[in-house]
């Protein structure tokens, strides 16, 4: 038996990236999977991937700051695949890579709000849903917040980005101890450089700061910074998700996982 047969995850982010990799491999482990993005192409292409895959999946156009749409969300998970046991909160921005001094207002309050807001709107609108079959399950009904290295330990030049991702950690733990009663658990994934399009573009950004051959040398420096002596890759940290929403871990909430090659053990 695959170990998420009947279950219903909500995978905010989940055209690409690591949203998309965990979408395919919780529908490989036996899970429908209502994906929701602003990319509609590729939103729906990861559909199809997993629909030729022989899984069962669907896509929402669904922005993560919008509170009305999170309410839509969850009410299309339930009308379209009967309810809902998983929530991902991964949807998720980089900052812009400039310092607290040259960070206007606004635009720290765009990345706390897509990479904070958001998942406080996606926990409140999904506990109805999630408590109504959380019985079903040894392990409960699961939520999985994709926190960051970045909220464990700091940076320079991404204060919104670092300040979203400790706020998540902490927003996690702080739903954990509201929800456990009703069998819904909480937890958090702390994931290292991962090659992923988010990580891509913010190399060529540091690299065309640092000059030329500046991207490769920016690589080679962040790599470094992963003892395991690479970056990760999106399965690495899909792998730690469908754990979480597993009832392998129906005795885990309120817990960081850290999913970072070593970064932050030194
Ligand atoms: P990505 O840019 O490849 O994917 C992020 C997805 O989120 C995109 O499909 C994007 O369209 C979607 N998104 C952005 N804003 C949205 C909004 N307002 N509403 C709905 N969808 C929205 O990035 P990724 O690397 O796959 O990142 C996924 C998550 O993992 C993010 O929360 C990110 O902060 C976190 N993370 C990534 C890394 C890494 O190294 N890649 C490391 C730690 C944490």
């Amino acid at each position: 038996m695959n170990r998420l047969d009947g279950k219903v995850a909500l995978v905010t982010g989940g055209a690409r990236g690591l949203g998309a990799a965990t979408a395919k491999m919780m529908a490989l482990g036996g899970a429908t999977v209502l994906i929701t993005d602003l990319l509609d192409d590729a939103g729906a292409a990861t559909v199809a991937e997993i629909e030729k895959a022989g899984g069962r999946a669907a896509y929402l156009h669904h922005d993560v700051v919008d509170e009305a749409a999170w309410a839509k969300a969850v009410k299309h998970a339930g009308e379209t695949f009967g309810g809902l046991d998983i929530l991902v909160n991964n949807a998720g921005i980089a900052s812009d890579g400039k310092s607290i001094e040259e960070t206007t207002l606004e635009a720290w309050r765009r990345v706390i709000a897509i990479d904070l807001d958001s998942l406080f709107l996606g926990i409140k609108h999904s506990i109805p849903a999630l408590r109504a079959r959380a019985n079903r399950w040894k392990g409960g009904a699961s939520i999985i917040n994709i926190s960051s290295i970045m909220g464990l330990v700091g940076m320079a030049n991404a204060a919104s980005y670092i300040a979203a991702k400790g706020g998540v950690r902490l927003l996690t733990k702080a739903a954990s101890l509201e929800l456990g009663p009703a069998k819904i658990r909480v937890n958090s994934v702390h994931p290292g450089f991962t090659e992923t399009d988010m990580v891509k573009n913010a190399l060529k950004d540091m690299g065309r700061r640092a000059g030329e051959a500046g991207e490769n040398m920016m690589k080679d420096m962040i790599t470094a910074r992963h003892p395991i002596g690479r970056m990760g890759v999106p399965a690495d940290i899909a792998n730690a998700v469908c754990f979480l929403a597993s009832d392998d871990a129906a005795f885990m909430t309120g817990s960081e996982v850290v999913v970072d090659g070593g970064y932050v053990a030194q």
